[in-house]
């Protein structure tokens, strides 16, 4: 536990990938209980081995963010075993890629599901709680893309455009609750996502990015420990863009 930092109960979903795992660990070595989702048994307890290798306890809880009901159970789950949520992450994200004249309705559906309707899904089961506490730290992923938009993301860039309406909305609804709500733009940053797009695409995103590099999981993570920091309290309907100065829109 850091000193002068007070321990928090914090729920990032996603915690199992790239960015989360990443956010998973800075939030923990913050001294605070970090609890994630899962979906896959197997693969949620090698991650989880991992992490203990590396002293990091997590809870975890199977639920699926896309789902209203499973996420709200899985938030039920969470407050059961490490205490009410205080510090919510909305990291959990997926692509499916296409241009929209080829997209069909489930990629659309999938996409806003799983980034922007599953933002609702898990704040609203802590957001009454977070409120009679007069205290709470909600971060959303989002990213670039819902800034400037991108070839082949209609539904990807119309999500995660939307989680900055929610955002703003949100941090002003809560403002004198002691609730910050803030969004994290992450650019283009080297985890499976990104690496699963053709190396030929890859070297043309990466020559677009003046910094000349792809971001990486813990300058993303440094990102969000700071926006839900005891001392971060008057940072509030913010947007924090992380992209190496691929966007530098306002
Ligand atoms: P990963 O694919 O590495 O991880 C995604 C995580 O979300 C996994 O833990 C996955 O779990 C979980 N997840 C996906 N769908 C669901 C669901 N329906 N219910 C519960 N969990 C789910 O992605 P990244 O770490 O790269 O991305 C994290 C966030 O950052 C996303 O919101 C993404 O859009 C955003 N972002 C990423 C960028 C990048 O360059 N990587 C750039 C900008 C934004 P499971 O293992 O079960 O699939």
């Amino acid at each position: 536990m850091k000193s002068g930092t007070t321990q928090r109960t914090a729920l990032v979903t996603g915690g199992t990938g790239g960015i989360g795992t990443a956010i998973v660990r800075y939030l923990a070595q913050q001294g605070h209980r970090v609890a994630t989702n899962y979906r896959d048994e197997a693969k949620a307890a090698a991650w989880r081995e991992d992490m203990i290798r590396d002293g990091i306890d997590v809870v975890m809880v199977h639920g699926d963010v896309a789902d209203p009901t499973s996420a709200a159970n899985m938030v039920r789950g969470v407050e059961e075993l490490a205490g009410p949520v205080e510090i919510l992450v909305n990291n959990a994200g997926i692509t499916r890629d296409t241009t929209f004249h080829k997209m069909d309705y489930q990629q659309w559906t999938e996409v806003v599901n799983t980034n922007l309707n599953a933002v609702f899904n898990v704040t609203r089961p802590v957001i009454e709680g977070m409120r009679s506490r007069q205290w709470g730290r909600i971060v959303q992923i989002s990213s670039i893309n819902g800034q400037k938009g991108q070839y082949g993301q209609a539904n990807y860039a119309a999500a995660k455009a939307g989680v900055h309406g929610f955002t703003i909305s949100l941090a002003q609804e809560n403002a004198r609750f002691g609730i910050t709500v803030n969004t994290v733009s992450p650019g283009y940053v080297g985890t499976d996502l990104v690496m699963a797009v053709p190396e030929d695409v890859r070297s043309k995103i990466i020559a677009q990015i003046p910094i000349g590099r792809l971001g990486r999981p813990e300058e993303i993570a440094h990102a969000v420990a700071f926006l839900t920091a005891e001392e971060s309290s008057w940072i509030t309907g913010s947007n924090l863009a992380i992209n190496g100065g691929h966007y530098m829109g306002w």
